[in-house]
């Protein structure tokens, strides 16, 4: 997989591929990348990239040239000329970060994880041309419902949260019961000391018993997303994930306060 990330501010997302799991990966040849800084695009000699609204109103808009020239520098091609499609298909799947994209799941950063290039537009000010996101961009993703100063910090969480599900980079068994893997969150997680500030480490994980932990967890599992995201039961429901054991003990959870 190769992460492409067009941006004014490189050292940004640079000091995330260059550490800890990241840069592992990248070393493996399990992952590439290339930063690549919109201002070298600029025409002008004082490497202009933004210019004030269409229209009036706050703030300066990322000019489209700069950007354009950027796009094409990484091989992606307009997908409109004129408001008509043009032929031939990418590989290269084009994201703009943006508070009014889609929300990032955990579903959708496995559908990325597929993908064999990710370009990503950082934005910038009030953001990028309505026509630069009309021809190029093929997903407008949000990582959540506020608004950040740019889009450097929301593309470098996407790839965090594609590249750890690429093979080889993580234990598969890592990824096998974290919070939204099966649509529930994780249950809590205990390390040495025995005695942590008088609390004692429930007496079934020291038991070795692989059964009655596995049963513990899960009854965690649904204790804590039915009580800080309720609505993740009802989508498991939908979705037919809960298992009849699942559904039995959210009675006892709810009905017997157990
Ligand atoms: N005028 C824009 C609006 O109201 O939606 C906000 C622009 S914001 C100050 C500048 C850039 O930060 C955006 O173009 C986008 O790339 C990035 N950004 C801000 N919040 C974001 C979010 N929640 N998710 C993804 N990107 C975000």
């Amino acid at each position: 997989m190769k992460f492409h990330v067009l941006t004014l501010f490189p050292e940004i997302p640079r000091a995330f591929f260059e550490s800890s799991i990241m840069a592992k990966a990248v070393d493996k040849g399990i992952i590439a990348y290339d930063l690549v800084n919109i201002r070298d695009f600029a025409l002008d000699k004082h490497n202009t990239c933004d210019d004030s609204p269409y229209g009036g109103g706050a703030g300066m808009v990322m000019m489209t040239e700069p950007l354009v020239r950027a796009l094409e520098s990484v091989g992606v091609r307009s997908k409109k000329i004129g408001g008509k499609k043009t032929t031939g298909k990418s590989k290269k799947r084009v994201i703009y970060v943006t508070p009014s994209g889609k929300t990032l799941t955990q579903k959708l950063s496995y559908e990325l994880s597929r993908e064999e290039e990710l370009i990503f537009i950082c934005g910038r000010y009030e953001g990028i041309d309505q026509r630069v996101i009309d021809s190029y961009v093929d997903t407008e993703i949000s990582i959540g419902d506020y608004v950040l100063s740019s889009g450097e910090v929301a593309a470098t969480v996407i790839i965090d949260a594609v590249y750890r599900l690429i093979e080889g980079v993580i234990t598969a068994e890592s990824l096998q019961e974290e919070s939204f893997s099966d649509g529930l969150l994780e249950y809590p997680q205990y390390t040495r000391p025995e005695v942590f500030n008088g609390i004692k480490v429930p007496d079934v994980l020291l038991s070795g018993h692989h059964e009655n932990i596995r049963k513990w967890r899960l009854k965690k599992r649904l204790e804590k997303t039915l009580m800080v995201r309720p609505e993740l039961i009802t989508e498991c429901r939908k979705n037919g994930t809960l298992t009849t054991e699942a559904e039995k003990m959210i009675e006892q959870i709810l009905f017997s306060g157990d």
